[in-house]
C-alpha cells in the first residue's frame, strides 16, 4: 500500500518562506522544537514502512521542503496515497500538560485512532488523554482514511525526554506502522 506521513509544521506550512518551528521549549539552555522532532519521526516511519515493502509519500522531507498546511492532504491525494499519518507534538501552557491523544475527522477515521491511541499507550506509557474527534483540521480534509498523532507534550520532562529517546522513537514508528497495516490488511 501508500501511505501519506506528515510530519507537522516546517517551512511555509503557514507562510511562504517562512519556517514554522511548531511547538518549541528551552531546557537547560537547549531549544527543542516540535518540527525538528516531528520530522526524525517522519524519517524513520518512512524507513519502517519501506522495509516492509511499502510505498511512502512524505508531505515534507527536511527543513526546507515548502509543505503549506493547505496543500498537504491533496498533494497527498495526488500521490495515490490511501491512508494520512500526520504527526505532531502537544503544548500546553501549564508544563505539568502530558500524555497520548489521537485526532480523527470522522467515523471512517476512529477505528485506525483508537488502535493506534491503545498501542502507543502501551509503548510509552504515557498518560491517556483519549482520542479526539475534529473535523476542522486542515490535514485530515485528506479523501482517505487520516489521522493526526500528538505524540506527547514537548514542555513535559518525561514525555520529552521517551520522544526524544532514539530507540524508543524506533519502538514507536514500528508500532505505528504495525497498527497501520494490519488495520488494512484484506
Ligand atoms: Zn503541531
Amino acid at each position: 500500500m501508500k501511505v501519506a506521513i506528515d510530519p507537522g509544521h516546517g517551512m511555509s506550512n503557514r507562510r511562504r518562506g517562512v519556517y514554522d518551528s511548531g511547538a518549541t521549549h528551552v531546557e537547560d539552555g537547549t531549544k527543542y522544537e516540535e518540527a525538528a522532532i516531528v520530522l526524525k519521526y517522519g524519517l524513520t516511519l518512512k524507513d519502517v514502512f519501506r522495509a516492509q515493502g511499502h510505498a511512502v509519500f512524505m508531505t515534507r522531507d527536511d527543513p526546507e521542503d515548502h509543505a503549506p498546511v493547505g496543500e498537504r492532504a491533496r498533494n497527498a491525494k495526488n500521490s495515490g496515497a490511501q491512508v494520512f499519518i500526520s504527526l505532531h507534538l502537544n503544548d500546553f501552557d501549564d508544563d505539568t500538560a502530558n500524555g497520548l491523544e489521537v485526532l480523527y475527522r470522522g467515523n471512517d477515521d476512529k477505528v485506525l485512532a483508537q488502535k493506534l491511541q491503545d498501542a502507543l499507550l502501551a509503548v510509552t506509557n504515557f498518560k491517556d488523554r483519549k482520542i479526539k474527534r475534529r473535523d476542522d483540521l486542515a490535514v485530515l480534509k485528506f479523501d482517505g482514511v487520516a489521522v493526526l498523532i500528538e505524540l506527547g507534550f514537548i514542555a513535559h520532562d518525561s514525555n520529552r525526554a521517551v520522544l526524544l529517546n532514539p530507540q524508543k522513537r524506533q519502538e514507536i514508528c514500528e508500532t505505528i506502522a504495525n497498527v497501520v497495516l494490519r488495520h488494512f490488511e484484506t
